[in-house]
């Protein structure tokens, strides 16, 4: 299910402006299938930069009038495949193998087959003919910051990746389309299809989505448990992790431990590995290999075949969660302060 690409074979070749040759994407036929957060944002600035474009779209789509209203022509996936050149699968994940197949029939030789992450194609829940390209041309962003971005002159960095080259020229054109959409205003990374989906399916059950929830949860569970208030326990281990991790993301880990107390400093330094220790590193290295192995990915598949039943179950839990009850009204309130923050000062109840 999965190459055995070497770790050297991980490039990270970087590219601008200069580097990329619009003549390769410039007098192409793009079909956008789907016009949701990606969607709408290649559409669009795929057109702004001059690429004939064709969206499609099922023909009861609520999106369907909203791309015609934005100026872009709009047909079914059948169609504008048919017509295309290039084919870019920007339908939700789990639908797209279902898409694929109803579309497969127009793909012609020579076409390119185009994605903005790369799970179908690297676990071949998609398995495109021999005689198409299929690259990646993925912006790190949602779609709603890769088109502001392009609107305001600038560019979301985006990665680009080559998993068939059936034409020889399936770099240069996905270079290309990353062009267009922007991307090399700020910088295009070169990857493969394997490096994109594990370290993004990796990164977002260890640290991000699934690891940092967990932390949350259980630093809230301690102090409550210990007797604390909820809302103290929220804002402690919910509310300030937004400070901490924009002072990271700004000037780096260094950077945070700047800016916090020597206390907090000498605490989180004597601590953090008691927290985060050599036990949950053998268990990311546990995810880390379910990932690599098709494990997660075959489970996953699975799950939405049988209508998704552990899914709805553990979100409907994660959303009975205390602190989820607790946060709410606190975070309307946070919203309210914000909103008066250029009130007199007066104004602004002490908060006690
Ligand atoms: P989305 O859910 O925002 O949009 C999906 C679109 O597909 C919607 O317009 C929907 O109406 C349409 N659609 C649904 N079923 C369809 C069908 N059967 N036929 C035709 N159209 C259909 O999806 P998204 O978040 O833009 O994700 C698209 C791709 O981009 C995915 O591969 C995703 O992994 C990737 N991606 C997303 C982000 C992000 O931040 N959202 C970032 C990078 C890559
Ligand atoms: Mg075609």
């Amino acid at each position: 299910m999965t190459d055995t690409n070497s770790p050297d074979e991980f490039t990270t070749n970087v590219y601008y402006g200069d580097d990329a040759d619009a003549s390769y994407i410039e007098d192409e036929t793009v079909a956008v299938l789907g016009y949701g957060s990606q969607g709408h944002a290649h559409a669009l600035n795929l057109h702004d930069s001059g690429v004939d474009v064709v969206v499609g779209l099922r023909e009861d789509s609520t999106s369907w009038p909203q791309a015609e209203a934005d100026g872009l022509r709009v047909t079914t996936p059948d169609d504008a495949t048919a017509e295309a050149d290039v084919v870019m699968f920007l339908v939700p994940d789990t639908i797209q193998p279902a898409v694929f197949e109803a579309v497969e029939d127009g793909l012609e030789a020579g076409n390119t087959v185009m994605f903005a992450h790369g799970f179908n194609i690297h676990y071949n829940q998609i398995q495109p003919p021999e005689y198409v390209d299929v690259t990646m041309a993925a912006p790190k962003g949602p779609g709603h910051i890769v088109r502001r971005d392009f609107e305001n002159g600038g560019g979301t960095p985006a990665l680009i990746a080559v998993y068939q080259d059936y034409t020889g020229d399936a770099k240069a054109e996905a270079l290309a389309y990353a062009q267009a959409i922007g991307g090399t205003r700020a910088g295009v990374i070169e990857t493969t299809f394997r490096e994109e989906v594990e370290t993004d399916l990796f990164g977002e059950q260890a640290v991000l989505c699934g690891g940092v929830t967990a932390l949350v949860k259980h630093g809230y569970e301690t102090l409550v448990d210990a007797g604390y208030s909820p809302e103290m326990a929220y804002f402690e281990c919910l509310n300030e992790l937004k400070l901490i991790v924009d002072l990271m993301y700004e000037d780096g880990i260094g950077g945070m431990w700047y800016s916090v107390s020597d206390t907090a400093e000498y605490g989180g330094l004597t601590r953090g590995d008691r927290i985060i220790d050599e036990g949950v590193r053998e268990n990311m290295e546990a995810v880390l290999e379910e990932v690599q192995n098709g494990e997660f990915a075959r489970e996953w598949v699975s799950e939405n075949q049988a209508g998704r039943p552990a899914y709805t179950q553990l979100k409907r839990q994660d959303e009975e969660h205390e602190i989820e009850q607790v946060g709410a009204p606190l975070r309307d309130l946070f919203e309210w302060e914000e909103e008066s923050s250029d009130k007199d000062p007066a104004e602004v109840p002490a908060d006690d």
